[in-house]
């Protein structure tokens, strides 16, 4: 199918990047179980490792099946090109990858998912790349957090653990002026609820292991690129910019245009850090997808219902649900992700830690993981797991208190999961 702009999300959710299989006429795409391709004749192979013709050479660069997830992925976000890979951790390095060097560094939002705090505070120092930790609410302190060795702003559309919303306009205005891409992790929101690229992103990465697959089967992850910044307006960006020896001297973005970050993340990325995306886990999330905006409904749906109910509840104290108008983001919602904020939260239990960690053991229908994004309904508390090794301090400001619980509302009966948690409730606070 041919992906003209006239087509819905609900149309492009199932048929974007996907055709009839060219050789057997099968409808569903086949999992394209193969390393490598046979090249026609000497030349074509030529062609096709100089990068002068696009194919398929082996699997850790491009695979059939993953190339349509690719850019199915990409159409749904609007962006020009797409990259999957193995995991959303390995997307965020994939992103991160052209534009760092050792003594650069990347702003980030101290409001991100808790793998990924581990990942920029301790990890990445190991190649020499920074990164400083602003509170994204206080757009001057962004400001003022960039400096001459920045070379991206990172954050979450929809953040965790509570479910925060970013202004993103505010955010990009920034990273624009000071001439750096703004990522974002997307993985919460997905494409159906937020558009990062409409709100200035130049990056949109994701976990496709959470909504996207939306089954909890397989990880991966995908970095979009928008298309739309110039990597030669400045010196910054010398792997984007810069003749590349690795091939013949040749200038990715001189070469490719809007489709530079793309291929430099295939041709570069994934053939020398080899994190790939398997071709039957682009399957599973290809059949995620199908049904994208159906479920992202009914999440909100679900999780609307029940984080009023507890709201209304006297065993809770609080909850960070962007969707109630008692948030301090509900007025986000409307601008940033007008279908609604999502399916995840925290709340606060009266009684604390103790009656947080009876909760979780009584629950029957949630489960306790740390995992987001599946169709099940999942709980956490995360100063007893996740986040266990930080004060309580740390971990009230990461939003993880002591007192909360991190839920990822699923697409069950929503009378079913409010019994449910009414039930453990009784047993955690009495
Ligand atoms: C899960 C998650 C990640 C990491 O993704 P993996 O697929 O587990 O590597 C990154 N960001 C967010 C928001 C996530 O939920």
């Amino acid at each position: 199918m041919t992906d003209g702009p006239t087509y819905g999300f609900d149309t492009l959710q199932i048929h974007a990047g996907a055709r009839p299989d060219p050789a057997t006429g099968a409808r569903q795409t086949p999992i394209y179980q193969s390393t490598a391709y046979v090249f026609r004749d000497a030349e074509h192979a030529a062609a096709l490792f100089n990068l002068q013709e696009v194919g398929y050479i082996y699997s850790r660069l491009t695979n059939p099946t993953v190339a349509v997830l690719q850019e199915r992925i990409a159409t749904l976000e609007g962006g020009a090109g797409g990259v999957c890979c193995s995991s959303g951790h390995a997307a965020q390095l994939m992103a991160l990858f052209p534009l760092m060097s050792p003594g650069k560094n990347v702003v980030v939002s101290t409001r991100l998912y808790g793998g990924t705090v581990t990942q920029f505070s301790q990890t990445i120092k190991r190649f020499g790349w920074e990164a400083t930790f602003v509170d994204f609410d206080d757009v001057d302190a962004v400001k003022a957090a960039i400096d001459d060795n920045t070379r991206a702003v990172f954050c979450e559309s929809i953040a965790n653990p509570g479910g925060y919303i970013t202004d993103l306009d505010a955010i990009s205005a920034i990273s624009d002026a000071a001439e750096i891409p703004l990522i974002v992790d997307n993985t919460t929101a997905t494409p159906y609820l937020c558009r990062p690229i409409e709100h200035g992103a130049t990056l949109v990465v994701h976990s496709t292991t959470k909504y996207l697959t939306g089954n909890g089967t397989v990880t991966g992850g995908c970095v979009v690129d928008s298309g739309k910044f110039d990597w030669s307006a400045n010196d910054k960006f010398p792997s984007l910019s810069a003749p590349e020896p690795a091939y013949h001297g040749m200038k990715f973005h001189e070469t490719f245009g809007p489709l530079a970050f793309t291929f430099h993340g295939i041709a570069i990325g994934l053939r020398d850090l080899g994190m790939t995306m398997n071709p039957q886990a682009a399957h599973y999330t290809l059949m995620g997808t199908e049904t994208l905006s159906l479920r992202m409904d009914r999440h909100i749906e679900n999780a609307t219902k029940i984080a009023q109910w507890l709201e209304a509840d006297d065993r809770v104290d609080y909850v960070t649900y962007a969707g109630l108008e008692s948030s301090p983001y509900f007025d986000r919602v409307a601008k940033i992700c007008p279908r609604g904020a999502g399916g995840l939260f925290t709340f606060a239990v009266k009684g604390g830690y103790d009656a947080c960690v009876k909760l979780v053991n009584a629950l029957e229908i949630f489960s306790h993981v740390a995992n987001l994004g599946d169709a099940r309904s999942l709980i956490i508390h995360s100063a007893s797991t996740t986040h266990r090794q930080l004060t309580a301090e740390q971990q009230r400001a990461a939003g993880a208190a002591p007192e909360v619980v991190r839920v990822s509302i699923g697409i069950e009966d929503a009378d079913d999961l409010i019994a449910d948690l009414d039930q453990a409730l009784s047993k955690a606070v009495s």
